[in-house]
């Protein structure tokens, strides 16, 4: 177990910022907030040793917007954020904006390579905070248009790199056009030498932030086997598809970071046809309750979670843990991790990074001690393969289990009739049992978004519709692997809900929902009716469908 984390109401801020985390979805501070944003939100100089994926960003920003509440009203920049590059210029923007839209922040991202008009533009009419690479920022102080006189907290964000990329003297020339004492912090991943020099002499009496992950036992996990993907953020759910086709788990937690991502990620998995539930501090107990209720008896199997509400789940057949994003720090990813592979069995570790947490993942294993693999994704061919062996399998338990007499009438028949070849019609079986069963590939694809044409259809009941009659579609969240069929939701609707076969369009039955189309007008009324009913045995939940996603 990890420690109790400090909510974010324990630290001092102002509560306009507190909702404005509550409304982005992080429950708790992560470890290096709750270190720094205390001594920066009373004024004190930080030397915080923190990288990116951390949490940093918003370490440094929620303390000095708190400044900015407490004081506002001037037409001057007050607040200065240097970083290496333009990307993190934009991103780091975005972040103290999306804190500060509630206090009225004007933030202003100033790099070069963006066109020097619109920053003249933005600085003349008032800016509270800029972000700011240090070629371009020094290129305005010298042409006057960024007053730097009034500025009250200056941080320099991944100092080690801007040191690396040559930028000291363009800092020290900033620094030196801010007022003598106001409050500075600095955050690096690393304190070379030079670094900690510049740090001594700029920062007055700093508070040291610096979390060593404690390198646990607990790290070590030989039961629990790690990898991670390296993917686009645009490909996880598609990854996510793969590794549950793939290796059927018995039972799989998702992590996310914040409750917002945990419920955008479910919305989508619903929409895939996977019946995933959130869990997640924003639900009442009661609601978590209810959903763990259901992941220990089985009949949930994927919960996509944050790491607050995830804490102390001991479920024994969970067997898969997917961090599709990552932790804000080594022992969170200890922790996540640490929710498998208990009573003695196995589990699997799945982590999705992009390309730029390379170095985030490093920073895991060095603090867990284990090595984990990068690892391309399962592709559609081992898929392929997998599914091919599964069904030799359930045939070879078919023919195990006899009582095949009536189906052997029926290949002799087809054979006799038809004149069919008796192997051709065991493949032509094979390919029906295969379509049932294997996911629609097109849920699968990564890379650029490939469109493939509309999903595969009932076209049987795609005939008839009345002319005329707007239509709608709703979803359910049973389907092929509930072994429903177009019959059975037929029956519930037109028996239950009483509308006429000719009301209900195309049925679309994928392995984990069913798309049913109906006349637009009935939706509520069959939707109140199939909650309340039980088809193949299971209750029904059911929803419009969203329109299909464009690279569906
Ligand atoms: P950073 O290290 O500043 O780049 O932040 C990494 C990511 O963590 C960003 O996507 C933030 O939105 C997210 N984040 C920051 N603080 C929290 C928090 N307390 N809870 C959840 N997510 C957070």
């Amino acid at each position: 177990m990890s420690t109790p984390a400090t909510p974010f109401s324990s630290l001092g801020l102002h509560p306009v910022l507190l909702e404005a985390v509550h409304n982005l979805g992080y429950e708790v501070p992560t470890p290096v907030q709750a270190a720094a944003i205390p001594p920066l939100a009373d004024g004190r100089d930080v030397l915080g040793l923190a990288a990116t994926g951390t949490g940093k960003t918003a370490a440094f920003a929620l303390p000095m917007l708190h400044r900015f509440a407490e004081e506002p009203g001037t037409r001057a920049v007050t607040g200065l954020v240097i970083v290496p590059t333009r990307e993190l210029a934009r991103q780091v923007a975005r972040a103290v904006l999306s804190y500060g839209k509630q206090l009225g922040v004007r933030v202003l991202p100033v790099y070069g390579g963006s066109p020097m008009g619109t920053q003249l533009r933005a600085l003349s009419r008032g800016v509270d905070v800029v972000v700011a690479t240090p070629g371009r920022a020094l290129d305005h102080l010298n042409r006057g248009t960024l007053r730097l006189d009034l500025v009250r907290t200056v941080v320099l964000d991944e100092a080690d790199e801007m040191l690396d990329m040559g930028f000291q003297e363009d800092i020290e020339a900033l620094l030196d056009a801010c007022p003598v004492g106001c409050q500075k912090a600095l955050f690096s991943a690393t304190l070379p030498g030079r670094l900690r020099r510049i740090a001594d002499s700029v920062l007055a009496e700093p508070v040291l932030v610096e979390l060593r992950p404690k390198k646990s036992a607990a790290g070590a996990r030989p039961d629990v086997v790690q990898i991670a993907h390296v993917l686009r953020r645009a490909d996880k759910g598609a990854a996510l598809a793969r590794i549950l086709d793939l290796e059927e788990p018995d039972a799989m937690l998702v992590f996310c970071r914040t409750r917002l991502a945990v419920d955008e990620l479910v919305e989508s998995l619903v929409a895939r046809g996977l019946r995933a539930e959130p869990l997640h501090g924003g639900m009442s107990q009661g609601q978590r309750e209810r959903v763990m209720a259901r992941l220990r008896s089985r009949s949930a199997d994927l919960l996509v979670c944050t790491d607050v509400a995830a804490r102390g789940i001991d479920i024994p057949h969970l067997s898969h843990v997917v961090n599709f994003e990552l932790p804000n720090s080594p022992e969170a990813y200890t922790h996540r991790i640490g929710r498998t592979g208990r009573a003695g069995r196995k589990g699997r570790a799945i982590t999705f990074i992009s390309r730029r947490e390379r170095s985030v993942l490093s920073r895991v294993e060095r603090a867990v001690g284990t090595k984990i693999p990068i690892v391309p994704l399962p592709t559609l061919e081992e898929l392929r393969d997998a599914h091919l062996r599964r069904l030799k399998l359930r045939v070879s338990e078919v023919v195990e289990m006899g009582e095949l007499d009536a189906f052997r009438r029926v290949v002799a028949d087809l054979v006799d009739e038809s004149g069919l070849d008796p192997m051709d019609i065991a493949a032509a079986a094979l390919r029906a049992l295969h379509d049932e069963v294997a996911p629609d590939e097109s849920d699968l694809e990564v890379g650029p978004p490939i469109s493939n044409g509309p999903r595969k259809r009932d076209q049987r009941r795609d005939m008839g519709h009345p002319q005329g009659i707007p239509w709608a579609q709703i979803q359910i969240d049973i389907g092929r692997r509930d072994r429903v069929r177009p019959g059975d939701l037929v029956g519930a609707i037109t028996n239950e809900a009483g509308l006429s076969s000719r009301d209900i369009g195309s049925i679309d039955i994928v392995e984990r929902c069913s798309f049913i189309e109906i006349r637009a007008d009935a939706v509520g009324h069959v939707l109140d009716v199939l909650h309340r009913v039980t088809i193949r045995g299971r209750p029904v939940r059911g929803r419009p469908a969203r329109p299909k996603p464009p690279h569906r």
